[in-house]
């Protein structure tokens, strides 16, 4: 049985959709049906704008601690619900269960624990000279998530804002809904004054683009794809609103002749195929000596060999399936390509996998002798596709990585952590990730180039909702 959402959460209460129009999100490994969501009005998103705007002059006053009371709890019933919340994301997104408990499930309870203590501990305050310096909240503020990793892009963004004392109006993905209903279910919960939280659910175009383009929203934090990040921005300069952009990538891991191969590109294809490959920090592009491309190549497909795609929920794999019909389309298209512009097929390509006709599954695929030219290499996919691409020296390497519109991530295996650091620092990206050091929720996170304006996590992405203001003395 499907489930039908057929509200919103609008100052404090659910609210009926005016209009009859719905979005269908599909169960990624099977292609049923698996939710129903309402498509919302302009005039649903401007009274959620309203909302978040009567309620911010008392919130923005509580005291931090307070406000953090609000988001630990909200930790703690996220925490309780992790089951339900992987379930879901499993579903909608396709992300194996085991790895959505932990991932899609877990980081986002930790973004608001961490953003509860953050309030409470935040300088606000600071003296220079004769002036004291006090950081205020922005204001309202107009969340817009995409699906890949839905519940952490809004934590993300909610759970540091609320804490800044902004109020909010979320806008999450039509592909992947249902974990947002969740959070605000639980913000109902855990009494969260009126207004304060707003949830509407519909297109970008309508909903999206109405609480960017309304007057008292006062910044917008936007994760998408580059191409909606450029509207937003292009309507958000109209009144100048303050814009924080978490876009595309095309990350590239340098593997350093004297790397240990037989570690590195394991760990390279895992941090390329995580989520289908629908990951924005994705390290879609290996670059190997081409000395040692014939051994780059037999360690990849040995390890794709354990990367047989399965269904979500009751398989037992790390590859599901992709997250929409659209996007296995696209992924195909773009392996359509390469094969055409004369990439080197090694493993995987256009043919299902077997066994899996129903859901959206694409097997894993790689390329090698990939020209950094080629569209496989410049856009991004957004699937289980992975190109090598041979370089002759560590300074050829450093420059294919930095040949890209995007700078989001990146990695580096050398023989030893301290020339992985000094190439690290030559990569003009947001972040990058030393001989497979790990994913760190506290450390910013955001992109260089086309990958965006400011960050998220951590202190950087709590300040990104604050305001500065110097008063002298
Ligand atoms: P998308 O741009 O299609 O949609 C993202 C959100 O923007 C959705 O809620 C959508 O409804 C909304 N939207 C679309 N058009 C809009 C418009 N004109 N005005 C306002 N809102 C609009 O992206 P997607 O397909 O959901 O997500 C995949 C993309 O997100 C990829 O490009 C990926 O790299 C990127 N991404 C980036 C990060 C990051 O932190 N840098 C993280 C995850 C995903």
């Amino acid at each position: 049985m499907a489930i039908i959402k057929d509200s919103f959460f609008i100052n404090g209460r659910w609210v009926k959709a005016q209009s009859s129009e719905t979005f269908e999100v599909f169960t990624s490994g099977t292609g049923e049906l698996y939710a129903t969501i309402p498509a919302g009005t302009v005039a649903e998103a401007n009274s959620a704008v309203e909302a978040a705007a009567a309620a911010f002059p008392a919130w923005s006053v509580m005291a931090a601690k307070d406000r953090g009371e609000f988001l630990s709890r909200v930790s703690e019933k996220l925490a309780e619900r992790s089951d339900e919340i992987a379930l879901c994301i499993a579903n909608e997104v396709g992300m194996p269960l085991m790895l959505a408990k932990g991932i899609q499930a877990g980081i986002p309870t930790a973004t608001f624990a961490d953003n509860a203590a953050r309030a409470a501990d935040f300088e606000w305050e600071e003296e220079v000279g004769n002036s004291t310096l006090v950081r205020e909240p922005v204001g309202v503020v107009a969340c817009i998530t995409p699906w890949n990793y839905p519940l952490h892009q809004i934590a993300n963004k909610v759970a540091a804002a609320l804490a800044a004392g902004c109020t909010v109006v979320l806008k999450p993905s039509e592909v992947a809904p249902i974990n947002a209903f969740i959070l605000a279910e639980i913000f109902e919960e855990v009494g969260l004054p009126a207004g304060v939280f707003n949830l509407v659910t519909g297109s970008g175009p309508v909903v999206g683009e109405a609480i960017v383009a309304h007057p008292k929203t006062d910044m917008i934090s936007f994760t998408g794809s580059t191409r909606a990040g450029k509207r937003v921005m292009e309507i958000a300069a109209d009144m100048v609103k303050r814009v924080s952009l978490e876009l595309g990538g095309k990350s590239a891991n340098i593997i350093l002749d004297d790397a240990d191969f037989a570690t590195a590109i394991p760990d390279g294809i895992f941090k390329c195929y995580l989520n289908s490959g629908q990951t924005c920090s994705a390290l879609t592009r290996m670059l190997v000596p081409r000395s040692r491309l014939a051994e780059a190549e037999d360690l990849a497909v040995a390890t794709v060999a354990g990367y047989t795609p399965a269904d979500p929920i009751t398989g037992a794999s790390l590859l599901g399936p992709l997250v929409s019909a659209a996007q296995k389309e696209r992924v195909l298209g773009y392996i359509r390509k390469g094969i055409d512009e004369g990439a080197r097929l090694i493993a995987g390509g256009l043919d299902a996998p077997e066994g899996l006709e129903q859901g959206y599954y694409v097997a894993p695929t790689i390329f090698s002798d990939v020209r950094n030219d080629m569209t496989i290499a410049q856009e991004e996919i957004f699937g289980p596709v992975l190109s090598i691409i041979p370089y002759d020296s560590e300074e050829e390497a450093i420059a294919i990585a930095n040949d890209s519109l995007y700078g989001l991530s990146g990695g580096v295996w050398a023989g030893t952590k301290e020339k992985a650091f000094e190439v690290a620092r030559k990569i003009r990206t947001g972040q990058v990730e030393i001989n497979g050091g790990n994913f760190n929720i506290f450390a910013p996170f955001g992109g260089y180039k086309q990958s965006g304006i400011g960050r998220e996590l951590g202190k950087y992405g709590f300040e990104e909702f604050l305001e500065v203001k110097a008063i002298q003395k």
